[in-house]
């Protein structure tokens, strides 16, 4: 089976072309008109999606050496996101599927996210705990099987992403934050400003808190010293990003330990921080865990996950009817 799979949830717009489970090419154009906003724009992300996306299929296409009429099945991002951004990729997989007469199927984003360990190898084994961090998202979930996965807990306010570009717009950097936060990090002293550490029931996580007790610190720094975030920015940022780990890492060591499981990986857009790989990998070690962390194109939102996961539903038989519609919320877990 050869997929053509869109991924338009935000704000890239990415096709991928995969044959029986390995990618042959992944395109992702990502949009620059957001940055001078501070922040995605909606409507401007349609529109972009809307001129990209003909060029992003052709040339994942021409990258792939496959031609449209070797198209065996259609994939597209149904949920959660952008509404106008889904609706856009969800319309051109829906008119290709019906041009062809080729199985559609709809795909979950944080699902494929999860599933983006499965790209290349080595991949887990099950049962596999993965915690996914993105710009929306917080969640840590048990994988029995591909198609088999379980939301275990999620954040209840804002996303560890949001942590990190919000603390980075207060910093006066700009958007997205989180890489910057990463890289200023690299330098600082994590130990040198002391943040709360919350943490939720179960395996739940919340991270308005960091991002309240951020912002009072830096009025409070001000109000004497106004140059406090130009002389300290490294230090600021190592702080904050520890304290930001060590919240997930609790929770992933705690579901770690509950369920017996020594399989564990991360996945989504913050699985790019050099801090969170490291921490991930040194107490990985120690606790005698297989660390996963899936290559940085496949953690940042892209069409190939979306592929691996239309591969396994398309095995499974889970097909869409061309009346699907996407969704900008959705849950998915099935245990
Ligand atoms: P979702 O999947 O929840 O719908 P999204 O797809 O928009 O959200 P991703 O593209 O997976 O999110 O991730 C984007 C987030 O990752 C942003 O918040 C960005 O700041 C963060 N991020 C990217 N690189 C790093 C890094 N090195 N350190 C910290 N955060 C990072
Ligand atoms: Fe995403």
């Amino acid at each position: 089976v050869t997929i053509l799979a869109i991924e338009s949830s935000c704000d890239d717009t990415s096709a991928a072309i995969i044959r029986d489970g390995k990618v042959l090419s992944n395109l992702i154009a990502t949009q620059k008109v957001h940055e001078q906003y501070g922040g995605v724009v909606p409507e401007m992300a349609s529109r972009a999606h809307m001129q990209n996306i003909v060029p992003v299929v052709d040339v994942a296409l021409q990258n792939a050496g496959v031609k449209k009429e070797e198209i065996t099945a259609v994939a597209f991002t149904q949920a959660p996101g952008l509404i106008g951004s889904l609706m856009v990729g969800a319309g051109f997989a829906k008119a290709f599927a019906q041009a062809r007469n080729l199985p559609l199927i709809a795909v979950h984003h944080m699902q494929a996210h999860v599933l983006a360990h499965f790209i290349e190898d080595p991949k887990p084994d099950f049962p596999f705990l993965c915690l996914t961090v993105s710009g929306g998202h917080t969640q840590i979930v048990l994988c029995k099987s591909p198609l088999e996965l379980e939301v275990l807990g999620e954040t209840v306010d804002d996303a560890a992403g949001e942590a990190f570009d919000k603390t980075a717009k207060m910093l006066g950097l700009p958007y997205p934050g989180g890489p910057l936060i990463d890289k200023n990090a690299q330098e600082g002293d994590p130990l040198r400003f002391k943040f709360p550490v919350t943490s939720m029931p179960g395996f739940n996580f919340s991270f308005s808190g960091i991002k309240t007790a951020v912002l009072n610190f830096l009025q409070q720094q001000k109000k004497t010293n106004p140059n406090f975030v130009e002389e300290n920015i490294k230090d600021i940022c190592a702080s904050v990003q520890y304290t930001i780990i060590t919240m997930l890492m609790n929770k992933l060591k705690k579901a770690a330990k509950e369920l017996n499981i020594k399989q564990v990986g991360i996945a989504g857009g913050v699985s790019a921080n050099s801090g969170l790989r490291k921490t991930l990998q040194e107490q990985g070690a120690e606790l005698g865990w297989e660390v996963f962390i899936p290559k940085f194109e496949y953690c940042t939102d892209n069409a190939a996950m979306i592929g691996i996961t239309a591969y396994y539903k398309y095995l499974d038989g889970e097909f869409a009817d061309l009346s699907v519609t996407p969704s900008a919320r959705a849950s998915w877990t099935h245990g």
